[in-house]
């Protein structure tokens, strides 16, 4: 009844003391069936330095054997990296706990796949663990911190280009390397039972889950991580493609200035839905993708000559229907993970629609704005300013402000999914079309 995966190790019902007993010499292990809870494994170890006997709950699953976030091809390698894992922080504990202290990450500059920026030389990791490092720090402080800037090494990123200084938060998954890794931020070599360390999903950098919380916010996505464009984080997207704000914007709301501004019911007229599914592959593939990302131009110019490029990749021109581009624009918003005017503001926003004084709404709404990420920020003012260029011929194409808060309330203002039947209540809806309003009312004052 031994599962066959376990091999001759598996010594069957076996209650703890007597599994003690049985591993005499260090490093010794086997592994027994719970006798309390039958179907359930242990691993008894024991401990090289110490002599004592530990016990870990085994897990089986996809061919791999685990007691933690790191998995093995056999039981004998989790032996192996179990004991020298607590030989190392047996023997070494004084060294572990001051590692993080002494970070090579500022020293760093290309050894991250994705390509890093070096740190602020004024970031202090102790200090770092209380501060709110992780937190996205308001927009002011975001573009005009000095450890953004470009190093001299690549010219070909100026200084200037804003996307470049939007901080990122890292987005970590735990992660199990093969063969020897080391940690990009203390320069240690990972080591663990239960887990390793834990890697950035968007550039690739590789740090010690402890590390983890003091490595500054300066992710810098890379095309191998980042596959798409819609439904891509928008400071992931736009600091990708090094842009100030996400392409698929820019590009649709210049096609819609130059035809579709008096196009009656703009934004509020659906456009072809399989057009606008279309539209969206295009910007999704990979050529076009990779057409930004890759092109030895310098940024500015590129920015300029993009339109031209694209072109081929992406023509808008070819969709005759204003609405489809309008439609595709409005899905993108939509797909956005985080929409621009982000989760962890709403509250706010919602709570500045209700105040009834209209100086006292507007400061609240230009409060909440100042909290929005730097791409946010660029991309709602950028988004606001043309539905006021829209607004300001309703005459023609019928879309006063109100109209266009309604249409875009819901998708910039998106209630937070996980309390959508609980503290927000559909009555919410007038007091987002009501933000939208205002911005596009009083976008000269909030701008
Ligand atoms: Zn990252
Ligand atoms: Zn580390």
């Amino acid at each position: 009844s031994r599962p066959h995966f376990y091999g001759p190790e598996c010594h069957g019902l076996v209650s703890r003391i007597e599994g003690g007993a049985l591993c005499r010499e260090d490093g010794d292990y086997l592994i027994r069936e719970s006798q309390n809870d039958r179907g359930r494994f242990t691993l008894v170890m024991r401990y090289i330095v110490l002599g004592v006997v530990k016990n870990f709950k085994l897990y089986y699953e996809d061919g791999k054997h685990f007691v933690g976030e790191k998995r093995f091809d056999s039981v004998y390698d989790l032996v192996e990296d179990g004991l020298i894992t607590m030989f190392v922080e047996s023997k070494a504990q004084d060294y572990i706990e001051r590692m993080v202290h002494e970070p090579v990450y500022n020293s760093l500059t290309g050894y991250a796949p994705g390509f890093r920026y070096p740190a602020n030389p004024a970031h202090e990791p102790a200090k770092s663990v209380t501060s709110p490092v992780m937190s996205p720090s308001p927009r002011h402080r975001n573009v005009t911190s000095p450890s953004k800037k470009s190093p001299s090494k690549l010219p070909t990123r100026p200084k200037c280009l804003l996307a470049q200084q939007y901080e990122k938060e890292h987005h970590y998954k735990s992660h199990t390397y093969r063969g020897l890794q080391w940690c990009e931020y203390c320069g240690n070599f990972m080591w663990g039972i239960i887990q390793q360390g834990v890697q950035c999903i968007d550039c690739g950098l590789n740090v010690h889950k402890q590390c983890s919380k003091l490595v500054p916010n300066d992710c810098q996505p890379a095309l191998k991580h980042v596959q798409h464009v819609f439904g891509v984080d928008l400071t992931t997207l736009v600091k990708l493609h090094g842009t100030q704000r996400p392409i698929v914007v820019d590009m649709c709301i210049s096609e819609i200035e130059k035809r579709g501004m008096d196009s009656e019911g703009i934004y509020r007229v659906s456009g072809s839905h399989d057009e606008i599914i279309e539209l969206k592959a295009a910007f999704d593939q990979r050529k076009f993708h990779q057409l930004i990302c890759t092109s030895k131009f310098d940024r500015i110019i590129f920015s300029l000559i993009l339109p031209f490029l694209v072109g081929s990749e992406v023509n808008l021109t070819a969709y005759e229907d204003v609405n489809t581009i309008a439609g595709a624009l409005k899905l993108y918003l939509r797909e956005l993970p985080v929409p621009i005017l982000p989760y962890r503001l709403y509250s706010r926003f919602i709570n500045a629609a209700k105040i009834s004084h209209e100086d006292g709404k507007l400061d609240a709404v230009r409060m909440a704005l100042s909290a929005t990420p730097g791409a946010h920020f660029e991309t709602i003012k950028y988004l606001i300013q043309h539905l006021g260029r829209v607004s300001d011929i309703s005459g023609e194409n019928q879309m006063t402000s109100h109209n266009l808060g309604i249409v875009f309330g819901p998708t910039l203002l998106r209630t937070p999914e996980k309390d959508a039947n609980q503290r927000y209540n559909y009555n919410d809806t007038q007091f987002q079309q009501g933000v939208i309003e205002s911005m596009i009312e009083y976008r000269h004052h909030l701008f």
